[in-house]
């Protein structure tokens, strides 16, 4: 852990940053800021930890598994503190700590051991994984728990150790969750610095870390892979996405609506694989919209703390500001709100859950990832026409594809060009799957053991075979 409390402490002093509550507005706590001086210190450390780490992979997976019952254990106080700081309902809160230490369990025990290379020749050859040494983990506010064991799970596993910075609008559930995790682990194993930019650009160019996984927005990504050129630390980007959802000719509109209203609102729609534009078949258009806006309506926003609560606000001011500017965008450019269309008359970042029809393909809305509570729906004549207006973009993380035929729905998810397509439904992840985007989505494999894999070396070792006696 880093120097300070476990989560900040209101009144911290000098170099400490205020964190808001996104259902209020207002600051509730403060996190400290990490200095460079102790930057350098920290990473030190890593590697003064690394050598021990590296070395017996039965205490790793022993210190892993008591990590994730620590944060079982401590799972009502970091689920409510991530709701505080982040906005989500208190249930999802819960539900991102369960995954975060199912991640732990997980990669815990996963077996990277040695591989024979069997080519014919009379040379024994075998691979031998090796860790990579201090690894830099870099993570957004929108998952904060869940993607930070997704960086320090595999990693850990790996035999590396882990420097994590989370967002500054998010720091204090990732302290508490550094915390209970670090005091399963060797000291200086796994530690959590927190801190404004430019912290993550000193982390992600820093001389002593070799390997930068990162998981943001694009444009962070490339300033992160430009930081690491100077190291040529290995690069793992986990980027944006602007995932559609393809609605078939014989789809059943109410019986899917639920279902694709929550693939695109969970969250308040900051989630990089939600759905973020639905293409109907023109014959079905104004029945999807309106199905759409008919739960957009009647969906119970509001604090993540209330229990009632199905829709939290928007993590942060300039999130908000985001998701204001692209809407009005759509309206001037002739978009329809059937539903919302407008920030909420109350304290705190609130939007109103808004359905978008009627908007020009060309508006950002469509073309660029708005990451909050507002869903386009936009009508197709032709099938291939829709296939190609989902592809017809710089990202590709994820897409869906909804029809009564799952087999045929299959074959169109098939020309998706993106990393995870799914059939009538949208967004669910397994831990055993790779995940990986395309295009500007992302570079490197996250997930199964793909992911243990993006923290590992090949070392190989040829010896000559004996001679028969
Ligand atoms: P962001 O890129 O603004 O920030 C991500 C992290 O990078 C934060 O910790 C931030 O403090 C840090 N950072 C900012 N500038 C930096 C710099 N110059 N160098 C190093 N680090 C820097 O993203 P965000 O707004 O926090 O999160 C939203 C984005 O994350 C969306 O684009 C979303 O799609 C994406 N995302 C992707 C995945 C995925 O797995 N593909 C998952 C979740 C979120």
């Amino acid at each position: 852990m880093a120097a300070g409390s476990p989560h900040g402490g209101a009144g911290a002093g000098a170099g400490h940053f205020a964190v808001v509550d996104p259902a209020t507005g207002e600051g509730f706590d403060t996190a400290p800021g990490c200095r460079p001086d102790e930057l350098d210190a920290v990473v030190d450390r890593a590697h003064a930890a690394w050598r021990g780490w590296r070395e017996d992979p039965a205490a790793r997976t022993a210190a892993l598994l008591a990590a994730a019952d620590a944060v079982e254990a401590a799972g009502t106080d970091l689920a409510s503190l991530l709701t505080r700081e982040q906005g989500k309902p208190l249930a999802e809160s819960y539900a991102e700590v369960a995954r975060t230490s199912a991640r732990l369990r997980y990669f815990a025990g996963m077996d990277h051991g040695p591989q024979r290379i069997a080519d014919g020749r009379p040379v024994r050859s075998e691979i031998r994984w090796r860790p990579l040494g201090p690894v830099a983990a870099i993570v957004p506010w929108n998952f904060p728990l869940q993607l930070a064991s997704a960086k320090f799970a595999p990693a850990l596993a790996a035999g590396n150790t882990v420097v994590l910075k989370p967002s500054p609008y998010t720091p204090l559930a990732t302290r508490l969750l550094g915390s209970v995790v670090a005091a399963a682990l060797p000291e200086g194993v796994l530690t959590i610095v927190t801190g404004r930019e430019p912290l993550g650009a000193r982390l992600a160019s820093h001389p002593g870390i070799r390997h930068v996984t990162f998981t943001g927005s694009v444009p962070t990504g490339r300033a992160v892979a430009a930081g690491a050129v100077a190291s040529l630390a290995r690069v793992t980007l986990e980027l944006g996405g602007n995932d559609a959802a393809i609605l078939l000719e014989d789809v059943d509109v109410e019986g899917i609506a639920d279902r694709l209203f929550w693939a695109a609102f969970r969250n308040c729609g900051q989630v990089c694989m939600a759905v973020k534009r639905v293409y109907a078949p023109a014959r079905l258009h104004a029945e999807v919209v309106e199905a759409l806006a008919q739960r957009a309506r009647t969906a119970v926003v509001g604090p993540g703390l209330d229990p009632d609560s199905r829709l939290g606000p928007v993590n942060n001011a300039p999130q908000l500001a985001r998701v204001e500017r692209l809407t009005n965008r759509a309206l001037a450019d002739g978009a329809r709100a059937a539903a919302g269309g407008f920030r909420l008359d109350r304290p705190g970042y609130f939007f109103a859950p808004t359905i978008l029809a009627d908007v020009p393909a060309g508006s950002p809305v469509v073309t660029e990832e708005q990451f909050g509570p507002v869903l386009p729906v936009l009508p197709y004549r032709d099938l291939d026409e829709a296939v190609w207006a989902a592809n017809d973009t710089g990202f590709g993380l994820g897409g869906s594809v909804w029809g009564a035929d799952p087999d045929r729905a299959g074959a169109v998810a098939d020309r998706l060009e993106c990393g995870t397509a799914w059939i009538n439904h949208h967004g669910e992840l397994s831990l055993a799957q790779p995940f990986a985007g395309t295009k500007e989505s992302g570079v490197g494999v996250a997930g199964g053991p793909w992911g243990l894999h993006g923290n590992l070396r090949p070392f190989v070792v040829h010896r000559p075979e004996e001679a028969p006696a």
